[in-house]
């Protein structure tokens, strides 16, 4: 029996140690790398079984971690990343930006780019302003057109009622695909695409 080896498990790597403990045990390192360490005896299928168990932690964790700098990612690397996120998202929004409002027919009276920690963009109705992560120049940029999207249609539905979703979806009919890919919290490895 090999003592680590790797296994997928919805397309995430998980790292699989075995050891003579007597309990299952889960990691989510700083970098998004998942790992488990597993008794001897636990079969591969019941550390396959805890693992799918417990994605939906596995994805919490990862999202909140890989939004934040990473230990090994120094202060100054991270700016120069986030500069890099701007430019990116600053050449994409020029083309996005006028498609979607003109496809939805409704307009911010600002946009801007920050790099926030727990929510991919932000609408205040009332002075029409509509704010950007930078972090989703690591996704696809259906992602981001998703993002656009939702926020514009928050400047005329606040809040997430049914109508909300069914207007966001007439609009964008990939917003679950969207969706799904931000909250599992995997960026491309390469930003930009
Ligand atoms: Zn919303």
């Amino acid at each position: 029996m090999e003592r680590i080896y790797e296994i997928q498990i919805r397309g995430i790597p998980v790292k699989v140690e075995r050891k003579s403990i007597k309990h299952l045990y889960l990691r989510v390192r700083a970098d998004g790398s998942v790992s488990v360490s597993a008794p001897l005896r636990v079969s591969k299928k019941r550390i396959e079984q805890f693992v799918e168990e417990k994605l939906e932690w596995i994805l919490k964790q990862r999202n909140t971690r890989m939004t934040s700098p990473s230990p090994s990612e120094s202060p100054k690397d991270y700016r120069r990343k986030m500069e890099n996120y701007q430019r990116i998202l600053t050449e994409k929004l020029s083309v996005l930006i006028p498609k979607w409002e003109s496809a939805t027919g409704l307009h911010a009276t600002q946009w801007k780019l920050r790099d926030m920690k727990t929510r991919w963009g932000s609408c205040t109705p009332s002075s029409g302003r509509i704010r950007l992560n930078l972090q989703l120049a690591a996704y696809p940029t259906l992602c981001l057109e998703y993002v656009i999207v939702h926020e514009l249609v928050h400047l005329k539905i606040p809040g997430h009622p049914k109508k909300f979703w069914e207007t966001v979806g007439y609009y964008f009919p990939e917003y679950k695909k969207a969706r799904d890919l931000l909250r599992q919290g995997i960026p491309y490895s390469s930003p930009g695409n």
